[in-house]
């Protein structure tokens, strides 16, 4: 850790005051383990936040993915795609089911999942004679893809998509929460998001026999009867009573999170813009995005890196844009099929802090030395 007193760091948690009536509760009446009235209660909220039918509460947003996969039953040696352009934890599940992932190019507009691509991928590998058993659409950095496009490609071809809606909580794409529109979506409660329960993920879906079974296999898969008996594998991902209590008090705030970091897009907007060659992603009319990230794109004269060595020495940090997976060492084996439009992004781009607490102060800091960084080194 970098750590300095004073630092302006790029995604903390924030709390919103309710969180310890729930744990201290769950304390009081000993429900501190993977049961407890918080686990239904923080679904609930869930379900009422982003009008998914169904949610099941897990230890991590990776523990959903994983999950999803097993549900659509992916099996070794068969193919998922996924966006390239992400977080390494939207494809490591499909290594954990020994199967092969591909990735498939971002578009301009969203960053994300390019629909045109993602088609043409499709036919391409059936081509191969390689059917795809799922395909995982990442919303990166908030803003949801394209959605109607990529359902419709999705639905031609009858692949289940699974949203990676890790970073999304509280976007909307016309008028719909992200997570909601394909089979199952996943979202992410670690630290550094939006909202956090410490650690946890939560899996949705409008199909309760897919919950039930999200659900079964998250708590060792045991079969009804008096001793423990399993018929499949299972695994440890339930989320804690106490950690349910936590986001319980994390997600009445939900609303607000989503308006102070919009401000602060806003705000480094209106701040910077006038810098030549510095772009923002723009939010398509279809998108409303939670801003979880401020991401930028800086004027071609300027390298990443330096500008995030500069911003250190200043004791603020910032982030480079995600490597895209299809150039990952560990990836390096898969089919990839694009343009390599994420590639030049990861050579432009930077995350700027983003916190939902971030003071005034600490943005007007930010933006003065981006200032004085961008316009006179
Ligand atoms: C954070 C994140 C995950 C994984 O969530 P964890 O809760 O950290 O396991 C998956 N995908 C994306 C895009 C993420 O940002």
């Amino acid at each position: 850790m970098n750590y300095r007193p004073g630092r302006i760091f790029l995604s903390v948690p924030h709390m919103g005051g309710h969180e310890k009536n729930y744990v201290q509760k769950a304390l009081e009446d000993n429900w501190v383990t993977s049961t407890g009235p918080n686990l239904p209660g923080f679904e609930h909220d869930i379900c009422q936040h982003t009008n998914a039918r169904h949610a099941v509460a897990l230890n991590t947003g990776t523990a959903a993915l994983h999950l999803a996969l097993r549900l659509l039953g992916v099996k070794a040696g068969d193919e998922v795609i996924c966006s390239t352009f992400t977080f390494v934890a939207s494809a490591n599940p499909i290594l954990y089911m020994g199967a092969t992932p591909v990735f498939v190019e971002s578009e301009d507009e969203t960053w994300n999942m390019c629909p045109d691509i993602l088609r043409d991928t499709i036919i391409a590998r059936l081509k191969a004679g390689k059917r795809p058993t799922a395909i995982i659409l990442v919303h990166l950095y908030g803003m949801p893809a394209n959605l109607s496009k990529i359902m419709a490609v999705a639905d031609e071809f009858g692949i289940p998509v699974v949203e990676d809606a890790a970073e999304s909580l509280g976007s909307r794409y016309s008028g719909h929460q992200v997570g909601t529109l394909g089979r199952i979506g996943v979202f992410s409660f670690d630290g550094n998001k939006i909202i956090t329960t410490s650690s946890g993920g939560a899996l949705v879906t409008e199909d309760q026999q897919l919950a039930e079974q999200a659900l079964f296999l998250a708590t060792h898969a045991r079969d009804a009867a008096p001793y423990y008996q399993h018929s499949q594998m299972g695994y440890n991902y339930r989320l804690s009573n106490i950690s349910a209590g936590i986001g319980r008090g994390q997600i009445e705030m939900l609303e607000k999170r989503v308006k102070q970091r919009r401000e602060i897009f806003t705000y480094y907007k209106n701040q910077l813009q006038h810098i030549e060659g510095l772009q923002f992603l723009q939010e398509p009319k279809t998108c409303f995005s939670n801003r979880w990230l401020t991401t930028v794109l800086l004027p071609e004269s300027h390298h990443p890196e330096k500008v995030r060595l500069a911003l250190e020495e200043e004791n603020i940090e910032t982030r480079p844009l995600y490597k895209p997976l299809h150039l990952q060492p560990l990836f390096a084996q898969y089919p990839y099929y694009g343009n390599n439009l994420s590639a030049n992004l990861f050579e432009r781009g930077l995350c700027l802090p983003s916190s939902s607490s971030l003071t005034e102060e600490e943005l007007d800091k930010v933006v003065k030395h981006l200032k004085r960084i961008l316009e006179y080194v």
